[in-house]
């Protein structure tokens, strides 16, 4: 598709009002307030990338025996639009996930969404949906990426077709602020990711496999898992859904893109961020024996763990078969609060930003 053959839109027939947008999102628990229209867009070999749409938010048809529900060919992205002080609206590094989408993509041997075309589906979904951006500094619109196989086939091998679909919410910038620091499992009963395996992909597979180990945590009550390297089980790795971070004698240290952890934007962001605050930085292993001894002996004061959805949340607890350890005091650290408050201002609009990481979707409404 060229920028001359722009997305067809095909609105909901009966539009909701201001006020039935604002009873639907009075409380949005996280994942369920989704807004009125979805972006679909289909790939095949002969065609390419084509039919793109805007329609409203239904259930979909598939066949039965489509190759993305037998065989996992899924990947997706999760990214969010804020709305700015002149009116605006503004994705946070959408460019970065774009890429991510397409390096997802090819690892599962599917077809690579050009960049142009997921910053417009974007656009055009927030163009439609405009009304569901919320105002208020406590919540955003998330944004929903997703890539499937729809081949009806049930041979071992990539399918032939495909398709994209956007889909929005609205959702509170849970883990508030003021949330209390959480407290994560470091089990050594599952794995999440191997080398040469798909942990750096975002695929949907990745999620189903840690749901056991998220029950396992919640039993010796914490929040969050943390995985821990698939070989040994001893280099801690990220969240399943985060990556982590620690302060270590004043520095900042987080595990390196082994092959094994998903690339964050976030974590990135935090990277960036805290070199130029003038902070020490380190891409680092990080043995979990050396976190608990640093829990133990103080030299590690801070830790938390950051992605797309909890911006940056405290970690105040590290639990293990063998015990648990206090991070720092337990409470939210000058470090994490200090990296938090940065990255909230830079998506809001309220700090400067250097590195063009707010993309315009829309201008201001009238
Ligand atoms: C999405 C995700 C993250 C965080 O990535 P962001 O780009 O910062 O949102 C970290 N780990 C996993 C496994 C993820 O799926």
């Amino acid at each position: 598709m060229t920028p001359a053959s722009p997305w067809t839109t095909r609105p909901a027939p009966r539009r909701l009002s201001t006020a039935d947008i604002a009873a639907r999102c009075a409380t949005p628990a996280f994942g369920e307030v989704l807004t009125e229209h979805m972006v679909s867009l289909r790939w095949s070999a002969g065609d390419g990338w084509h039919a793109g749409e805007v329609l409203p938010h239904a259930p979909i048809a598939m066949d039965p025996a489509m190759v993305g529900l037998h065989y996992g060919q899924v990947v997706f992205e999760g990214l969010k639009a804020y709305h700015q002080p002149d009116g605006s609206v503004a994705a946070f590094r959408p460019e970065d996930h774009a890429r991510r989408f397409r390096r997802s993509a090819a690892r599962l041997a599917m077809p690579e969404l050009p960049e142009e075309l997921f910053l417009e589906s974007l656009a055009a979904l927030v163009d439609v949906d405009r009304a569901w951006v919320p105002a208020a500094d406590t919540r955003s619109l998330y944004l929903r990426p997703i890539l499937y196989a729809t081949d009806a086939s049930l041979a071992l091998r990539p399918a032939r077709e495909y398709r994209y679909l956007l889909l929005a919410l609205v959702t509170e910038n849970f883990f508030g602020a003021g949330s209390p620091p959480v407290s994560v499992w470091a089990g050594t009963g599952y794995s999440r990711a191997a080398r040469g395996g798909t942990g750096e992909a975002k695929c949907a597979g990745n999620y189903a496999g840690g749901f056991l180990a998220q029950a396992e945590a919640a039993e010796h009550g914490c929040q969050q898992v943390v995985w821990l390297d698939a070989a040994e089980h001893r280099l801690v790795e990220e969240m399943g859904g985060m990556n982590i971070f620690f302060v270590v004698d004043g520095a900042l240290v987080t595990p390196p893109l082994s092959g094994t952890l998903l690339p964050g934007v976030t974590r990135e962001s935090v990277l960036t961020l805290a070199a130029r605050a003038g902070l020490a930085v380190r891409e680092q292993p990080v043995p979990l024996a050396d976190v608990l001894a640093g829990c133990a002996d103080g030299t590690i004061t801070e830790a938390f763990a950051c992605g797309t959805a909890a911006v940056v949340t405290p970690i105040g607890r590290v639990v293990t078969e063998e015990g648990e350890w206090r991070v720092g005091d337990g409470a939210t650290g000058p470090v994490t609060g200090r990296l938090r408050a940065h990255l909230v201002d830079l998506h809001l609009g309220r700090a400067p930003d250097p590195d063009g990481w707010r993309y315009r979707l829309a201008g201001p409404l009238g």
